[in-house]
């Protein structure tokens, strides 16, 4: 409901559907195993972080930030292996480049589409930007349904699809020969979300570069850095050009672009994490296949999805038992008593698995 204790006169000048809306609600986590946003466990090495806060040290606070960032737009796209005659801009976490780009996008009747259940943001930058969303489910088995899709395009002839490829919270990747056909039948933009590919089996960068509609977005967030906040998206020159000139100016602090150098200088301590946690993953999904009363669906991400026979008792009991989860199940009818776990460490995925079995 509209808050109630804003003063009318001001009430006036905010937009009704903004007043409607509920904030991005961060769950508290403090003193809890926290398993609920797809976040790295683990911290850089102290060693690292020490050499890292002597490079901060020495940055200028007082300048704004320079043609360093220019530094890591170039570290970036090596790392990424961006194709030739594709350019990459920076998001404040990838989060604002879905925001930018509904603004870009804003032409009269354009409109957003993406899977669902999805990533929350993609219909939130719609709802923001007065841009209709429409959301296609998935099928029970959580795949895209192709026929439906494609005839959503056909039909709304979207300005921009979103394809996070793996999908959150699912945790899957598409069959590459529907995206395939998705790439071919858009009208628009189709923008593959790759935030998860750290702990992904594939992607689609090889496959980008001979579609001229097709952008791939990525973010340092899951690779180690969430409380950074650097997204990137690479596609071709011209198109990025549009987009960027959305972009606030410095939209990066040189605080970001230092410490996102600083990881791609040591982007093997990041892999090594990434790989860590794909086996703990293995690890996890086998136990919770032999949990009774629990569902699990395959991931190539950092989070498990599960099904259990009452999803809002086993949060609450979790939370009792302080490790914090993410009750997806009202998000969509399609994840009626799902749970999205995150892959933690070894010892916090025990106490995860522990609190689980004592809630089921
Ligand atoms: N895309 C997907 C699919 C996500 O799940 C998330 C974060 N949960 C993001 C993008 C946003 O990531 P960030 O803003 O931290 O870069």
């Amino acid at each position: 409901a509209p808050d109630s204790t804003l003063p009318p006169q001001l009430k006036k000048l905010i937009r009704q559907d903004i007043q409607s809306m509920h904030a991005y609600a961060v769950q508290d986590s403090a003193g809890m195993v926290k398993l609920d946003a797809m976040e790295n466990p683990h911290r850089l090495p102290a060693a690292l972080q020490a050499e890292l806060g002597q490079r901060l040290g020495a940055v200028a606070l007082n300048r704004y930030p320079d043609g360093r960032v220019n530094d890591l737009r170039r570290a970036l796209a090596d790392y990424a292996q961006m194709p030739e005659g594709f350019d990459l801009m920076l998001g404040n976490g990838s989060d604002e480049l879905i925001s930018l780009l509904a603004m870009a996008c804003d032409v009269a009747g354009g409109s957003i589409l993406a899977p669902l259940p999805g990533f929350v943001m993609y219909g939130m930058s719609a709802q923001l930007q007065g841009l209709k969303f429409i959301g296609v489910p998935l099928t029970p088995d959580f795949e895209l349904d192709e026929a439906a899709m494609l005839a959503a395009i056909a039909q709304h002839q979207p300005s921009i699809i979103y394809l996070a490829y793996p999908n959150n919270p699912t945790a899957n990747l598409w069959d590459d020969a529907v995206i395939e056909k998705i790439i071919n039948a858009a009208p628009g933009l189709v923008v593959l979300d790759e935030a998860y590919q750290p702990f992904s089996s594939k992607s689609y960068i090889d496959r980008i570069a001979g579609h001229g509609h097709v952008l791939l977005m990525r973010t340092l967030s899951k690779f180690g850095l969430a409380g950074v906040r650097l997204g990137y998206m690479m596609g071709p020159k011209a198109l990025i050009a549009e987009i960027d000139k959305v972009r606030p100016p410095y939209n990066i602090s040189v605080l970001n672009y230092e410490c996102a150098l600083f990881a791609l200088e040591h982007r093997d301590v990041f892999a090594a994490q990434a790989q860590e946690l794909v086996a703990q993953r293995a690890v996890l999904l086998d136990a919770l296949g032999a949990t009774k009363g629990v569902k699990t669906w395959k991931s190539d991400a950092n989070m498990i999805l599960v099904r259990v026979p009452d999803a809002a008792k086993t949060f609450e009991g979790m939370r009792a038992r302080k490790v914090l989860v993410k009750n997806v199940s009202k998000m969509h009818p399609l994840l009626a008593n799902c749970l999205r776990l995150t892959v933690g460490t070894a010892e916090e995925n025990s106490q995860m698995l522990a609190a689980l079995e004592e809630s089921l």
